[in-house]
């Protein structure tokens, strides 16, 4: 029910001119007036439809949060008929990144969101026929578990689905090995579903858009991650065109950004922000991620290393580099600096 409708996305309301720091900072911190009353809108009606919402603790930010701003994520491969390359995988790899931290750079430098991009490394995949994952499978842990319908399922012992304290002492690898959420491929779906657990889609559609620009399904379904609700029964004064509201815009829109926001704003008293981050960050040089285009297998891992750009070498690979009231670096290390949209541009290849 995910249909492609092209949408003219908002040419916004920046306001160019001098002398608009203080501005630009309060409009960082406060929605944009078009925007707020909707915003308002869709907080009164989670928190009157949801059950318990500022008690659940497995949300998209708490599972960031407990893996210190770098996600593991397990893929289910579900088919007993299409096969899929290495360097299929590393694609795969890469377009879960590049979608994730999409949202990630609504986030990145509101309020006291600890990080500017989030490395995703994929660790692991569940097939029903090993045989299906053609070429080398090293560094990755291959799973023939199943879950109760008997569908390819990455082991219970290393998910945080089944382990929300975060202890994965069963897990065979242990915790180095434990995977955050899934992304679950399923042959002939259309549509998707989305929540705590991770995200299901069309295996076919995502392997049909693993270079698209926006992979919309992907990123409504992401979405729900991040606590976000679906829009079927009612809409938001104004709000017509966002990617919550399905079938409505193929990219996230400066309302689905700012409704991240807002659920980061109620939330965030829980964590202990100052522990959120790893403490090594000094490995990442800028040699090392200059270099990182030699190979695809090497570029993700050295994405996985370089938590925290200083702002002298430039922004990281999906980082933040530009938007209204950005502090941070406007170069990238990697990639260039893209405009998405009044409020933040990306550091793309
Ligand atoms: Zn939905």
């Amino acid at each position: 029910m995910h249909s492609s409708i092209l949408v003219s996305l908002l040419t916004s309301s920046l306001v160019l001119g001098a002398g608009l720091n203080t501005r630009q900072d309060e409009a960082w911190r406060t929605p944009p007036s078009n925007i707020s009353q909707a915003l308002n809108e869709v907080w009164a009606h989670e928190i009157s439809t949801y059950s318990n919402p500022l008690g659940f603790k497995n949300y998209g930010y708490d599972q960031l949060i407990d893996a210190k701003g770098k996600i593991q994520v397990c893929m289910r491969w579900e088919t007993t008929s299409t096969s899929i390359t290495a360097a299929q995988r590393t694609a795969v790899e890469e377009a879960v990144g590049k979608m994730y931290n999409k949202w990630i750079a609504w986030l990145a430098g509101w309020d006291d969101f600890p990080y500017s991009s989030v490395p995703v490394t994929v660790v692991g995949w569940a097939t029903s026929n090993t045989a299906l994952l053609q070429g080398s499978t090293s560094g990755v842990d291959v799973y023939n578990t199943v879950d109760e319908g008997g569908i390819p399922q990455c082991d219970p012992r290393c998910g945080r689905f089944f382990h929300q304290d975060h202890n994965y002492s069963s897990c065979p690898g242990g915790s180095a090995r434990h995977y955050d959420w899934s992304l679950w491929l399923t042959q002939g779906m259309s549509g998707g579903a989305g929540g705590d657990w991770g995200m299901r889609i069309g295996l076919e559609y995502m392997m049909q858009n693993l270079n698209s620009e926006n992979i919309h399904i992907l990123l409504h379904e992401m979405g729900h991650h991040f606590a976000l609700d679906d829009f079927y029964d009612w809409t938001p004064t104004g709000m017509i065109n966002f990617i919550m509201l399905a079938g409505s815009s193929t990219a996230i829109t400066p309302f689905d950004g700012w409704m991240a926001r807002d659920w980061w704003r109620h939330l965030k008293s829980r964590y202990n922000l100052s522990a959120a981050t790893s403490t090594t960050k000094a490995s990442s040089t800028s040699t090392s991620r200059a270099s990182s285009s030699s190979t695809r297998s090497s570029s993700s891992s050295t994405r996985a290393s370089s938590t925290t750009s200083g702002a002298s070498s430039g922004q990281t690979l999906y980082g933040q580099c530009g938007g209204q009231g950005w502090t941070g670096p406007t170069t990238c290390a990697q990639g260039t600096c893209k405009y998405s949209n009044a409020w933040y541009s990306q550091c793309l290849n």
